[in-house]
């Protein structure tokens, strides 16, 4: 069994706040070791029931926050950037199953750390005119590789958004939001735990492909800036919607590798680095 493991930082177990998932943040370096104890507790739970092949790739900011040797042996780790497919790198139609851990919610939503994968630039986003983030995208573009989604670990916020968009998906809760910047934590033995168990029993149950994706999907951005908007329709086959607002088609997974194109665009006009 080959398992792909999609990992982000804003849906640790105890992270809140931006000091806790940004390098230099004061509480970053315990933040990582955090993110790592999640991970190992994914890799543990697949190992468990067979796994043999398991990717993990370090999906957040500058996306070294896995320290290699925190990380369990078992699982290989994919680590830096740039990436061409970002949060989905490494991933083929060969894995049998992803999970996705430590996610969050979509920019404009009240889940902790919300966004979607630029912290100010990207105000919203739509996938075929539905609402969309970090989550939605993930799915789709794994579905387009024939790979479903199985478990999604995050606080609450992210987790119904997850339910929302396939309800296929089992849901650890790691923390409840309060607000963007604060939530009742779970203590870490029991988030651990609740992820190990909840991978293992996924995993074991059969698994089911996703549902077919449509051959040719459309995906909107609008960004804070007009200058992001208007560079980006540069670019063939994009278009625009409104001054703010591009969107182009085409079909995934070949669209998120040109959104995150548009991402380095936007970072190169705004200096603000996509954390996702
Ligand atoms: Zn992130």
């Amino acid at each position: 069994m080959r398992i792909y493991i999609s990992a982000d930082m804003e849906g640790i177990t105890g992270l809140v706040d931006a000091d806790d998932v940004q390098p230099g943040g004061r509480d970053y370096e315990r933040g990582r070791l955090m993110m790592a104890e999640d991970v190992n507790a994914a890799v543990r739970g697949a190992v468990a029931v067979g796994a043999c092949d398991i990717i993990v790739n370090d999906a957040h900011g500058p996306m070294r926050n896995l320290l290699p040797e925190t990380v369990d042996p078992r699982a290989r780790l994919l680590r830096g950037k740039p990436k061409q497919m970002g949060m989905v790198e490494g991933l083929t139609a060969e894995h049998d199953a992803m999970i996705c851990v430590g996610y969050h919610a979509r920019a404009g939503t009240l889940g902790v750390l919300s966004h979607s994968f630029m912290g100010h630039e990207i105000e919203d986003m739509w996938l075929d005119g539905r609402p969309v983030g970090e989550i939605g995208l993930a799915q789709a573009t794994a579905a387009a590789f024939g790979v479903p989604v199985v478990v999604l670990t995050g606080d609450d916020t992210a987790c119904a958004e997850i339910s929302a968009w396939d309800d296929s998906v089992t849901t650890v809760a790691v923390k409840y939001a309060h607000d963007r910047f604060t939530a009742q934590v779970r203590p870490a033995d029991e988030t651990r735990r609740a992820i190990e168990e909840a991978v293992s029993a996924r995993l074991s149950a059969p698994i089911n492909p996703p549902a077919t994706p449509p051959t040719s999907s459309t995906l909107a951005v609008r960004w804070q800036s007009a200058s992001v908007a208007a560079t980006l329709l540069g670019i063939p086959g994009v278009t625009t919607k409104d001054s703010r607002t591009v969107q182009a088609q085409g079909q995934l997974p070949a669209l998120y590798r040109q959104f995150c194109v548009w991402m380095r665009v936007a970072t190169s006009l705004t200096n603000q680095p996509p954390y996702c």
